[in-house]
């Protein structure tokens, strides 16, 4: 290896520590605007390269104040993990090993690393041993992954071969998904041929799960096996489907049962926590996060399939005949992609390093943070928790009626305005909401104190008190 490579991997790691360290003494927002960085990078691609340390040390100059702190204890929007260090490390290793995930004819350390993957989250999720399963960028993929696993399931049992057919006069599958899915399934679905008009939308409660009469309504009007698609953590609520009501019905309609549990499914890790999606093992296929709560750096999901034939005669590139379930187990078989980077090894690195007890810990530290966000908060006058918190999500809304919703609006603008914290917005039972996701690997105590107080705060500030 001549000196500029070497120089240029250690420049890059640097910059990356130097990151990292800067973390704690940086406001979560990134503070130039898009129209600032436009401005930056947009320009003509010159004739004449740069020597390769330039561009890293000019890349990492001139993106620092457009990178948010998302990976820091205190960035609560969305539903995001924080990029564990553990599983940085191994993705830098990653892009150094070049390794094409592909195959495991010529990358068997990856393979066999991957499948590993696969293995414990199944087992730590107490999902059916024998499970097929994927690794894929994340959720949006592997709800579509295992639409098209249910599609090929389902289409077989009216005797029509999907794959080789297609679904131009296909017989119908009737698909059942509750009103609060989210987007990623809506999306999903479309993917898949399924359309977003002919879906049939169930009525859901005030914490966005199925309501079980309706959907006893709609299961029975159903001429065919449906899909059905569940969800293990409303975005919003952080509430569980009623699997086992749910799930039993549609399988004595000989249905498929679709949960997508980015990040809720992770609560069937902990004993503890379980009993709140009681049978979503009985599902028949799941979509996981690994970017989200195990904190694997973007980017990276799994899809599991309970019987793995109709995963693989869907997404298997080699054909769509069945290939031979016995041999070598193909990374590629279970995924849309051939060629892609091995992102599993990051999560083996964080899962190996956190254990299963670690895991755990992460887990049940981040429901009881957001029990106490939403115990704290509630107790103020003028400040509302909309959801029962069932995991790590609290919608808050703020004052009452249409003032309100201005309201809430700006107290999410002062709080993301002063930077030390930031959860990010929302809609939910038809009002504007603050929403914070307690979901970073590092956040503790301290930092759910600052939470508190910089919400609080805002709020105060707002009702000129
Ligand atoms: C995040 C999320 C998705 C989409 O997952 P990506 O990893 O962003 O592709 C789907 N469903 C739910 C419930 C989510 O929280």
């Amino acid at each position: 290896m001549n000196t500029e490579t070497r120089d240029v991997f250690e420049r890059a790691a640097a910059h990356s520590i130097a990151f990292r360290e800067a973390i704690p003494d940086r406001k979560v927002p990134q503070s130039a605007d898009i129209g600032e960085m436009v401005r930056r990078f947009r320009k003509p691609l010159s004739d004449k390269g740069s020597p390769a340390i330039n561009v890293i040390d000019d890349l990492a100059a001139k993106a620092a104040d457009g990178l948010n702190g998302m990976c820091a204890p205190s960035f609560y929007g969305y539903v995001l993990g924080g990029s564990h260090p553990v599983g940085v490390a191994a993705d830098m290793m990653v892009s150094a090993w070049g390794q094409n995930a592909a195959s495991a004819l010529e990358t068997p350390a990856i393979a066999a690393l991957e499948r590993t993957v696969c293995d414990w989250v199944i087992d730590l999720l107490g999902l059916p041993e024998n499970s097929g399963a994927g690794l894929v960028t994340g959720a949006s993929v592997a709800n579509m992954v295992g639409i098209m696993a249910a599609r090929n399931g389902l289409l077989s049992r009216q005797d029509w071969d999907v794959e080789a057919r297609g679904l131009f006069g296909a017989p119908e599958v009737p698909v059942l998904i509750g009103e609060d899915a989210h987007s990623a399934v809506h999306a999903a679905l479309r993917y898949a041929g399924f359309g977003s008009e002919r879906v049939t939308y169930v009525a859901t409660d005030a914490e966005g799960r199925m309501d079980l009469a309706a959907f006893m309504v709609a299961l029975d009007a159903c001429q065919a096996p449906p899909l059905v698609v569940l969800q293990a953590g409303q975005i919003n609520s952080g509430a569980f489907d009623t699997f086992e009501q749910l799930v039993p019905a549609v399988h004595a309609q000989g249905g498929w049962v679709h949960v997508d549990g980015a990040f809720g499914l992770w609560l069937a890790a902990v004993p503890e926590l379980a009993d709140r999606l009681a049978g979503v093992q009985q599902a028949d296929s799941w979509a996981v996060d690994l970017h989200k709560w195990l904190n694997a750096p973007f980017d990276a999901g799994m899809i599991v399939c309970k019987d793995r034939a109709p995963l693989v005669r869907s997404m298997s590139a080699r054909g769509s005949y069945l290939p031979d379930l016995q041999e070598q187990w193909e990374p590629s078989d279970s995924t849309p992609e051939l060629s892609r980077r091995a992102r599993g090894v990051p999560s083996y690195a964080i899962l190996r390093h956190l254990g299963k007890s670690g895991v755990r810990e992460m887990v049940i530290r981040h429901c009881n943070f957001a029990r106490q966000v939403s115990d704290r908060l509630k107790r103020i006058d003028g400040i509302t928790v909309l959801n029962t918190v069932a995991s790590n999500q609290v919608a808050l809304a703020f004052g009452e009626g249409k003032e309100g919703d201005v309201q809430t609006q700006n107290v999410l603008r002062e709080v993301q305005r002063r930077g030390f914290t930031y959860p990010s917005h929302g809609t939910w039972l038809g009002r504007q909401i603050v929403r914070v996701s307690i979901i970073n690997y590092a956040t503790t105590q301290d930092d759910v104190d600052l939470l508190c107080e910089e919400i609080s705060g805002a709020w105060k500030k707002i009702m000129n008190v």
